[in-house]
């Protein structure tokens, strides 16, 4: 088996132009430009490198954000590029068979797949892939929020030798740095790491907080809150449905409101929103003792709102 590190550049058309309001048979986050891979052999040596420009068919045009921060421009991509479908045939030919995938970060292997289901490919391929950034928290500083590469590369001593935001650059470092990692143990321990990175994203846990869940694949905020404030509304002692009050908006995407179940009372949930790696949302909710003290506090901040009403009145009679 051969790990196969693996970094891309994709294009985003610019914010309410016509490419950006066509809607596409798939969605995609982004459409890829440029693919970068380092092969890692078995033994964690580096091995070849492998690297294709592609030229885009849907956003033709380069975002100039973009194209300033990768270096890469139209007229290289019209030069050089080659279409989609071709490039990863000679990726997948180069793969070769028996390989797992390593990346930095979560997103490329959900963008590589949606670009491979918009061009009709069949995109089951790669199965086997890891996030190289929980593998490297988990063997250093037990992080669970999301690093740099650079941050990275720092911490380990690594020297940057190519340039950054180029897809091969990014996947030589990358390869570097799982060099210098427990590779197999990365991948036994890896569903360990991933709850360890979800209740990272689960944010700090306050007393009183009965129960702790990652929600996937909500195609909005709306539904998200309709799901947890609805179906998967219940009771954390009877399991019950229970009522939910008004969702009230605090900073950062969270959510806050009081959940009733007849039987156990009042309970306090709270949810935060985060792109998922496939496009949707995922919502983390925890839900609190009713006497907690993050209960209290929800409970304390609310008055203002009714001592306003009953003010207004006074002063219309
Ligand atoms: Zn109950």
């Amino acid at each position: 088996m051969q790990y196969i590190v693996l970094d891309m550049e994709w294009n985003q058309p610019w914010p309410g132009t016509y490419a950006a309001k066509r809607p596409l048979p798939v969605h995609i986050r982004g459409e890829i430009i440029q693919i970068g891979a380092v092969r890692v052999t078995d033994r964690q040596i580096v091995g070849d490198e492998f690297q294709v420009l592609i030229k885009p068919k849907f956003y033709r045009k380069l975002n100039k954000k973009v194209s300033s921060l990768t270096g890469i421009k139209d007229a290289q991509l019209a030069q050089f590029g080659i279409p989609f479908p071709e490039a990863m045939e000679r990726f997948r030919d180069w793969c070769g068979d028996d390989c797992v995938f390593l990346t930095w970060g979560f997103d490329d292997i959900g963008i590589l797949k949606e670009n491979m289901a918009l061009h009709g490919l069949d995109s089951t391929w790669p199965e086997r892939w890891y996030n190289a950034q929980m593998m490297f928290n988990a063997q250093t500083d037990g992080a669970t929020a999301q690093k740099a590469l650079k941050t990275a590369m720092q911490m380990a001593g690594v020297e940057a030798s190519r340039p950054a935001h180029d897809a091969l650059g990014d996947a030589y470092h990358t390869a570097i740095l799982c060099t210098r990692l427990d590779l197999p143990r990365g991948m036994a321990e890896y569903d360990q790491a991933m709850k360890k990175h979800e209740d990272g994203f689960h944010g700090a846990e306050l007393p009183g907080c009965l129960s702790r869940k990652v929600y996937h694949g909500f195609a909005t905020k709306e539904a998200a809150m309709e799901a947890l404030g609805g179906e998967e509304n219940r009771c954390p002692k009877c399991g019950e449905p229970m009522t939910c009050g008004k969702w009230v908006s605090q900073q950062g995407k969270r959510y806050t409101a009081v959940a009733a179940c007849p039987a156990h009372g009042d309970f306090l949930l709270r949810i935060r929103l985060a792109p998922d790696e496939d496009g949707t949302l995922k919502a983390a909710r925890l839900i609190y003792e009713g006497d907690s003290d993050a209960a209290k506090a929800f409970e304390t901040a609310k008055p203002k709102v009714r001592k306003r009403r009953r003010r207004k009145k006074t002063t219309a009679e």
